[in-house]
């Protein structure tokens, strides 16, 4: 079967890429290989500016509003800075990555439940290969994520990048972010509200132990622990770590180091 373009990945970069082409008229085929919903590791926090690009609707899915953020320094000081607005949302991937799907079906894509393997290049685009049989498409979107297949089948490696622990777990918080420095080399430690719980987390592109970190932070701040789980974040210093694809095949969020 022929698309204009196939996205493969059904997370925030995938989904939206789908609904914006599907929007432009394009008969676009959306790959994810998980069952949606599904969970993604995440704080989920998006900036102000970045929600007002989202389809109408997302307003729903508006767990806490941001006004305020503390910087901290090993648990110590702390120099908090207010908004006069909101700056930031807190959102659950589970039901944003859903809610940007849906929109996506809604705008005319079709999804299907498979894993992207591989791809050749045609003469008119290109033939893809999935565990649900072969479709070819003019455009290839490989939106599959910090691990992805799409980049790898292109050759692009990351080189750098952050490792990353975060647990989500009950407990009171004001709607304000906090990241807290001096915990590793190059990164940070964060506690963000997520509806009426919390998410720890902490991200390194050291070697630190990050689990010793998080339960030593949590012992000394009174929060309950829970076994966390991790996962990678892209890091980008240099132009040639974005990783944008080549002919007619675009790399976007993830996938492409863009974070
Ligand atoms: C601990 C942690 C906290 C974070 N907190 C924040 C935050 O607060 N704010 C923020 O902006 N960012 C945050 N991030 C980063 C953010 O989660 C990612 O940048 C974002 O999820 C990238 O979206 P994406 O659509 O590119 O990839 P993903 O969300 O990873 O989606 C990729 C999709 O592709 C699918 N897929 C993968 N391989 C295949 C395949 N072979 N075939 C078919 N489907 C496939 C996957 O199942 C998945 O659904 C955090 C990351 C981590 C790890």
């Amino acid at each position: 079967m022929r698309f204009d373009a196939i996205v493969v990945g059904g997370g925030p970069a995938g989904a939206s890429s789908a609904y914006h082409l599907s929007r432009k008229g394009l008969k676009v085929l959306l790959i994810e290989k998980e069952n949606l919903p599904r969970f993604k590791l995440c704080a989920g926090c998006i900036s102000a500016r970045a929600i007002r690009l989202l389809p109408d609707g997302y307003q729903r899915l508006i767990l806490n509003t941001i006004r305020a953020g503390r910087l901290g320094f090993r648990g110590l000081e702390e120099t908090r800075a207010e908004a006069e607005g909101a700056v930031a949302h807190i959102v659950d991937r589970r039901d944003f990555d859903h809610f940007l799907v849906s929109k996506a079906l809604e705008a005319g894509a079709e999804l299907l439940r498979a894993e992207f393997l591989g791809f050749e290049r045609e003469d008119e685009g290109y033939r893809v290969y999935t565990s649900w049989g072969t479709f070819e498409a003019d455009l290839l979107v490989g939106a599959d994520g910090f691990y992805s297949k799409v980049a790898k089948l292109l050759g692009y490696r990351k080189k750098k990048f952050f490792r990353s622990l975060e647990l989500f777990t009950d407990g009171d918080m004001e709607d304000e972010v906090l990241i807290e420095t001096g915990y590793v080399g190059r990164g940070y430690l964060w506690v963000f509200p997520h509806g009426d719980g919390i998410s720890l987390g902490v991200a390194s592109t050291g070697r630190e132990d990050l689990l010793r970190i998080l339960k030593d932070y949590s012992e000394k701040k009174g929060i309950k622990f829970h076994h966390p789980r991790g996962w990678h974040i892209p890091f980008v210093e240099r132009d040639e770590d974005l990783h944008a694809g080549r002919e007619r095949i675009l790399l976007v969020g993830d996938a492409a180091n863009m974070t």
